[in-house]
């Protein structure tokens, strides 16, 4: 496994690549799990060179404490990748990716951010696009994946790299859990053992919306959620809504099968979790 820790030395290894290797990239931020690694697995089958990234991108956080307390576990992450074969991983330092006092870049997302995430985090967004338009310009790839865990992510990402005119094929992949439900997440690992089994209520809630679609209409299957997590002390409820996957804007109806997301985000003990299903 090629080690980079700065885009010149990456740029000129994938450069002395042979033409027509398809280059698979995956970017995280590292403290990688289960569902990190699923998305790698993925790009292995359908690549030749799969280039993993880790970087903790500053400009995606909104709250200095979620940013200094974000999990820290190169070791590990790198045993990680050596097991499952990945070919590149890319470790850059800020000032690699970013100049000093650099702002973000202002995208325009087609409303794709008005809700959940892009409402609660201000600024999110225009971090994740910037960084990860820097990290394609880069590697260029013809792939990249994402994680559907992060759903408003992986559709602004498809969103931005089409007004960006960048030749990627963006493939979305699952999410991977836990035995209980929970979503796998870098930042379960700031969780005690009773946060873990607190927190399976957003999922357990997510799958209660799936299956009672056709029993109550979209604003009684909200409230009646939202009255669940009032009864749970310990968990913030900070928005749950009802989307379409094409716009991400709330309904009020259902859709056709497939373009319904139930989204959540929640805090426990300050730690933010997200989670989402598509049905
Ligand atoms: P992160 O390190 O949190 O920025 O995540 C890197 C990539 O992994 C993103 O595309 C995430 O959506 C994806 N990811 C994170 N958690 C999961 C999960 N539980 N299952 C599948 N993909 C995930």
């Amino acid at each position: 496994m090629k080690i980079f820790k700065t885009k010149v030395e990456l740029k000129s290894y994938l450069n002395s690549q042979d033409e027509g290797r398809v280059i698979s990239f995956i970017p995280t931020m590292g403290a990688l799990h289960n569902g990190h690694l699923s998305l790698i697995s993925q790009a292995k089958q359908n690549s030749d060179l799969v280039v993993c990234s880790i970087f903790v991108n500053p400009t995606q956080f909104n709250n200095s404490e979620d940013l200094e307390k974000y999990p820290r576990t190169l070791d590990e992450d790198l045993r990680a990748l050596r097991y499952i074969k990945c070919d590149v991983v890319y470790l850059p330092a800020i000032s690699d990716l970013y100049n000093e006092n650099e702002q973000v870049k202002q995208f325009q997302y087609n409303g794709l951010d008005e809700f959940m995430e892009g409402k609660g985090r201000r600024g999110h967004f225009d971090g994740v696009a910037t960084v990860v338009e820097k990290l394609f310009r880069i590697i260029n790839p013809n792939i990249a994946y994402f994680g559907q865990k992060d759903i408003q992510q992986l559709q602004i990402i498809k969103h931005i790299t089409k007004q960006l005119n960048l030749d990627i094929e963006i493939i979305g992949v699952p999410t991977i859990r836990e035995e209980s439900g929970l979503a796998m997440s870098s930042r379960n690992k700031r969780l005690s053992e009773s946060d873990l089994e607190k927190a399976t209520l957003i999922y357990k809630t997510l799958v209660f919306i799936k299956e009672n679609k056709y029993k109550y209409s979209v604003e009684k299957l909200k409230d009646f959620c939202v009255e669940k997590f009032e009864r749970h002390a310990d968990l913030d409820l900070e928005y749950l809504e009802i989307v379409s996957l094409k716009n991400l804007q709330p309904i009020k109806k259902y859709n056709e099968k497939g373009d319904n997301v139930a989204c959540i985000a929640a805090t426990i003990n300050s730690v933010r979790l997200i989670d989402n299903i598509i049905f």
